[in-house]
């Protein structure tokens, strides 16, 4: 429960809408109970006064004009209430869903990028939509389910002190004992309920992504058993639900004839020492329509389950700290976009090896290094270092002679453009994706910059607007790669970083980005990752990477002049 306990500060923001809320729902309680009682008491009286002299002098327009009134009243509030609590509580979810993304972006580099998206968007979108239970079916009903018992028993008590403290007792022992019986019967299974929703989720959005190799390989109706497993177990856990709420429904019913039957039974001698008149009848009435005030209450509690557990799901992600954590204010900007790396060493954390061991590097403005190396020998965990993806194990590292650590988020950015060695196009339109890297861009610069990169064709047709992704055009590998290259271009920062980008590229393709790429970093402070060993003699000075370490360290020239690894890689190309 103690899960609950953030999403009910929430409820500051709105305090306003959701007070009034449960006042309309208290007033809509008011008018349905005295709608019942007042017509028990109205038709048992008429009948009574159509039996005796009194049937020339009762009032028949006074209880009329109530009754009616009762009935406008009653659903002018319920009415009321739907519209105020909803419009409260839909602004609730949506602060709360802009509250839970700002927190989860900066966990997405570290830890919880091994989440599934599948199962954020779950948290993101049903879980944060259980939270609403919070309010609609716990706190208000509680509140105006407990103000409407003081009620009632005031009320009657002021006819019949026995009668009205006997129904305020049952009504209020049914209201603490009714949460607690059902929040221990429906716990477990909403729990499981909450959980097999979001596998469900996750299962489905692997068919879907997945299905064309699942269909080549023949996996297809494996995974497609797994979404009916899902599903099943899902099933099994709505109709457990289902039964729990006919339970509590019938309970309930039950409860109230013999609460009923006790209160006729009470009152069948009279009250308060008068002899029984059309009066009994009123409070028979009345036992049948307090009753409605327990009835959303009965239901909610076996929800409980189900929303704590939505609650714990999203308190691992608001509760969790970033792995890193930018100052408020520090470095923005630097005079010389140099980087110096001061025995940097750097280790994964599920792993036992060094990626990254003791690597020097001191690298001037204005000058351009190339890292080279195979697969896995840490190039790449070099520049997530320097974009502060991750943070150094040991050692130090500095962007323009300030530790990266005094860099603002907004600062190392702007100062920073990466080519990264996988280019996430997002699902969007083209302009959407080149904008992503200079907001400001004109669609003309837009449209030099898609000409010089070769992805001219692309815009022909929708133009910029051409949707790109998921519903759009699919993007082969090189066409990506030279999108990551225009948001870098666009981007037009003193320091430029490339993970091999032009892995993967046919030759002709590669030259042109060489040059390209060339062309765009006169100025700039540039460290080009790569395990092809061409086009290398223009670099100030290679790095040559094997296993975390930097192993040779010179120019192409003074490399090869050494005749070491560096001199038999380039030999045997
Ligand atoms: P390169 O870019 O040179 O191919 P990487 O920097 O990607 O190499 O990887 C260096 C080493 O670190 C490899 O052994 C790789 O398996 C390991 N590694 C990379 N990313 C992770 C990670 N997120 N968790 C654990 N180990 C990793
Ligand atoms: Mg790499």
């Amino acid at each position: 429960m103690r899960e609950l306990a953030p999403y009910l500060k929430l409820y500051k923001k709105h305090w306003f809408s959701l007070s009034l809320g449960m006042l309309l729902a208290f007033a809509t309680l008011v008018a349905s109970i005295g709608l019942l009682t007042l017509s028990g008491w109205f038709i048992a009286a008429a009948s009574v006064a159509g039996l005796t002299i009194a049937r020339e002098t009762f009032n028949y327009m006074l209880p009329g004009g109530g009754v009616r009134g009762f009935a406008m009243g009653r659903t002018a509030g319920r009415w009321g209430e739907r519209v105020v609590s909803h419009d409260a509580t839909f602004k609730l979810l949506a602060d709360l869903r802009i509250f839970f993304f700002k927190k989860l972006t900066p966990l997405i580099p570290g830890r919880f990028s091994k989440l599934r998206d599948a199962d954020l968007l779950n948290r993101l979108v049903a879980d944060v939509d259980a939270m609403d239970h919070v309010y609609l079916r716990l706190i208000s009903p509680i509140i105006v389910g407990t103000l409407g018992i003081i009620a009632l028993t005031v009320f009657l008590c002021w006819f019949d002190m026995t009668i009205g403290l006997t129904l305020g007792g049952i009504l209020l022992s049914l209201l603490l004992v009714w949460p607690v019986l059902f929040y221990k019967l429906g716990k477990h299974n909403g729990t499981h309920l909450t959980q097999n929703k979001a596998k469900l989720r996750i299962a489905t959005l692997d068919w879907v992504q997945g299905h064309s190799e699942l269909v080549l390989f023949g996996a297809e109706p494996r995974y497609r058993q797994a979404i009916t497993d899902h599903q099943d177990k899902l099933l099994k856990n709505q109709f457990k639900n289902a039964n729990l709420t006919g339970l509590a429904s019938a309970l309930l019913l039950l409860a109230n004839g013999w609460t009923m039957v006790l209160i006729i039974w009470m009152a069948a001698d009279g009250m308060n020492g008068q002899p029984p008149g059309p009066m009994v009848a009123m409070l028979a009435f009345a036992t049948m329509a307090c009753f409605e005030l327990l009835m959303p209450i009965a239901g909610a509690f076996q929800y409980l389950g189900q929303t704590v557990e939505s609650a714990r799901r999203l308190n691992e992600v608001l509760t969790a700290t970033p792995d890193i954590i930018y100052p408020e204010s520090g470095t923005e900007s630097c005079k010389q976009a140099s980087i110096q790396l001061n025995n940097v060493s750097f280790q994964y954390q599920d792993s036992k090896e060094y990626a990254l061991n003791n690597v020097s590097i001191q690298l001037q403005a204005g000058k351009k290094m190339a890292i080279v190396g195979q697969t896995g020998s840490g190039k790449s965990t070099l520049l997530q270092l320097l974009t502060r993806q991750i943070d150094v194990t040991a050692g130090e590292l500095s962007i323009g002679e300030h530790p990266i650590q005094q860099w603002t988020e907004k600062g190392l950015r702007q100062n920073i453009s990466v080519v990264s060695q996988r280019v996430d196009i997002l699902n969007g339109t083209l302009k959407d994706n080149l904008h992503l890297a200079k907001p400001d861009a004109s669609d003309r610069e837009l449209a030099t910059i898609l000409h010089e990169v070769g992805l001219g064709h692309l815009s022909d047709g929708s133009g910029l607007d051409a949707w790109l992704g998921d519903g759009g055009r699919q993007l082969s590998g090189g066409e990506k790669r030279r999108i990551g290259i225009a948001r870098a271009i666009l981007h037009n920062s003193p320091i430029l970083l490339l993970d091999e980008p032009t892995e993967g590229l046919d030759k002709q393709t590669e030259q042109q980005i060489m040059q390209l790429l060339e062309k765009h970093s006169v100025d700039k402070t540039v460290i080009f990752v790569t395990h092809r060993l061409i086009g290398l003699e223009s670099m100030d000075s290679i790095g040559l990477m094997e296993q975390g370490e930097i192993v040779e360290l010179g120019t192409h020239k003074t490399l090869i002049a050494q005749e070491g690894l560096y001199h038999r890689l380039h030999q045997r190309l």
